[in-house]
């Protein structure tokens, strides 16, 4: 795997996690060399593509081995995935998400409810599912309907059995460091940035999004990584200017493609976590947050979409699944 440095515009044909001195002082030499390539021809290659599927699959090798290894001692960690009404995208993701599980060995319980489900009946299940030992994770598939309020059903999971990592209880874990379910989306943005860039100590990422899913824990987790973090939102004035300053951008909007190469300095690495779908000539296709086209004229290296971050999530999901039952037996 090769790592591109965001100290400078350079290309690392090589693997290290970490960076030892001398190799640094190597890819110093490196730095000069493509800085002068680079002023001689005046243009950037285009960023290379971040293989989201492909680093998700190892993520679930890691996952299968972790499995495997918990059946060789007769543990074998279950998740309970519950779906409520009839929102088309969420059974595309239920589906997607119990066809991995049951790739890596996890057992999965699948509890689809009517969207005339009560909260009532919905917090009697999970409080059935807390209390059941033969069941180590709980996802409730998000956006519930109306009349179910969300945080009450969020934090009636046993913090220990939220694969997700929105319980309050974890999301404080988290801000202390302690060693606590992590919100699957950031993990797995983290995973990507790791293996782009190896070391992200020192690096200035910016975060585009505050939300609870994705923004707030992507910062805290790029804080733990020793970047400097700074957090955009829609009350932020001139976000593309903040944006401009970043090594490393993650754009968690929602808005189809708002991010383009203007927003970006030159050698940024960009992770595009936004799933739209837009209207084409031809019906419609999903884009990122980011204007890909635009933006791979000057980033070192971007998150496809789809094939980004997409299938980091679910990968990290089982993975939580793993945690959530060693935790539940250390
Ligand atoms: P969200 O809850 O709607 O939050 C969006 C955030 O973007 C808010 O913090 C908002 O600021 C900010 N924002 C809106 N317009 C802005 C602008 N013009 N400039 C700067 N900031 C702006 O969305 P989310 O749940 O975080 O999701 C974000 C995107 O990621 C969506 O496209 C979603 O579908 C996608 N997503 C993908 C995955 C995956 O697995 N790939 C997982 C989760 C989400 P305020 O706080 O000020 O309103």
């Amino acid at each position: 795997m090769s790592h591109w440095s965001l100290r400078g515009r350079w290309y690392i044909p090589a693997t290290p996690q970490r960076l030892d001195p001398s190799f640094k002082s190597l890819v110093g030499l490196l730095f000069i060399q493509t800085t002068v390539t680079h002023s001689m021809s005046n243009s950037l290659p285009l960023a290379r593509d971040i293989d989201g599927k492909a680093i998700a699959a190892r993520v679930l090798e890691e996952v299968r081995t972790d499995v495997a290894g918990l059946a060789s001692q007769g543990v074998l960690p279950a998740l309970a995935v519950l779906l409520v009404g009839d929102d088309p995208a969420s059974h595309v993701y239920v589906r997607n998400k119990l066809q991995r599980a049951e790739e890596v060995g996890i057992r999965s319980l699948e509890y689809r409810l009517p969207e005339s489900t009560g909260q009532a009946e919905l917090l009697q299940l999970i409080a059935e599912l807390n209390t059941d030992p033969a069941v180590n994770g709980i996802l409730v598939q998000l956006p519930l309907p109306a009349h179910i309020e969300e945080q009450a059903v969020i934090q009636a999971i046993d913090p220990i059995k939220d694969v997700d990592g929105f319980h309050r209880e974890n999301v404080g874990g988290l801000v202390q460091g302690a060693e606590v379910l992590t919100p699957c989306t950031p993990s797995g943005c983290m995973r990507l940035l790791q293996e782009t860039c190896g070391d992200l100590s020192g690096l200035h990422a910016v975060v585009i999004g505050r939300s609870n899913i994705v923004g707030k824990p992507m910062a805290t987790l790029l804080l733990q990584a020793h970047c400097s973090v700074s957090v955009v939102h829609s009350r932020s004035v001139d976000a593309a200017a903040l944006c401009r300053l970043a090594d490393i951008v993650v754009a968690a909007v929602g808005r189809p493609q708002l991010i383009d190469a203007s927003w970006l300095k030159p050698g940024a690495v960009v992770i595009d976590v936004g799933i739209n779908r837009i209207e084409t000539e031809t019906g419609s296709r999903l884009v990122g947050d980011v204007d890909y086209a635009s933006a791979r004229t000057i980033a070192a290296a971007i998150t496809p979409v789809p094939g980004g971050v997409g299938p980091m999530t679910i990968a990290y999901l089982l993975k939580n699944t793993v945690i959530a039952t060693r935790l539940q037996r250390a």
